[in-house]
Order: structure tokens, then C-alpha cells, then sequence
């Protein structure tokens, strides 16, 4: 007999980083070593002019996907990225983020044509 409690239990929304689509992040990693120091401090998005005129890009935001794997959404926002090198000046770590955007992109089209990373 099905009882009406008048509450039910939620689907599940938890992240689960482990089954996440990995395989972007780590040929970021392999091929900009510096992508490790990264600790999402924010100053290249504050930095960055692109960030400040759109809506949505940013690289952090970026970064947030790349760690769950999702890389239509970067796919679509990714060449809103002009190459100044704005953030890449003030990473207080060394970060060569414009190496890490361009890879990004290289990656991406490996992906889109199903060629192994
Ligand atoms: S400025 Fe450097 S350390 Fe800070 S979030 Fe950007 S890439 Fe990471
Ligand atoms: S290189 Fe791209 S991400 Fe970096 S500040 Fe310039 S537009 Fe923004």
C-alpha cells in the first residue's frame, strides 16, 4: 500500500568528481605543467576584459567545467578568448593561462573529431 508521508526523497545532485570526463583536464596538465598550481584564486578572470563585456565567460568558469567534464559548454564560450595575455600577467602563480586556453581549444577539436588525447 503506497502511503502519502507528504514528502518524498530528492534525486541525488551531489558532483561526483571521480566519473567526471577527465580526459581534457589531464592533456591540459600533460602539456602545461604550470595548470597545477592553479588555486582558483580569480585575479585572471578579474583581469580579464572579455569576462567583464560578455556574460558568461570567464576562466574560472572554464576551469569549474573542465573538472566536471563538460566540455560542450566550454566549447561554446571558448573562442571569446582574444589571446591578450592580461591574465596571464597577473597569475600570482605562473600560470600560462594562455597556453591553458589555447591547448583547451586543441583539445576540444580532438575530442569533437574523436581522436585520442
Ligand atoms: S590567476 Fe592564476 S592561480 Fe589565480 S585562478 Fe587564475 S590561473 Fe589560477
Ligand atoms: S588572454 Fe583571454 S582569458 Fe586571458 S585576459 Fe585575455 S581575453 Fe581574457
Amino acid at each position: 500500500m503506497n502511503q502519502d508521508w507528504g514528502y518524498g526523497i530528492n534525486k541525488d545532485r551531489q558532483i561526483d568528481f571521480d566519473r567526471n570526463d577527465r580526459r581534457l583536464a589531464e592533456y591540459i596538465r600533460k602539456y602545461v605543467p604550470s595548470y597545477k598550481l592553479c588555486i582558483s584564486c580569480g585575479a585572471c578572470t578579474a583581469t580579464c576584459s572579455t569576462a567583464n563585456l560578455t556574460d558568461f565567460y570567464n576562466i574560472r568558469r572554464l576551469n569549474i567545467f573542465l573538472m566536471r567534464g563538460e566540455i560542450d559548454e566550454i566549447a561554446k564560450h571558448i573562442d571569446k578568448c582574444m589571446f591578450c595575455g592580461k591574465c596571464e600577467l597577473v597569475c600570482p602563480r605562473g600560470v600560462n593561462t594562455r597556453q591553458v586556453i589555447l591547448i583547451m581549444k586543441e583539445g576540444i577539436k580532438k575530442i569533437k573529431q574523436n581522436e585520442q588525447l
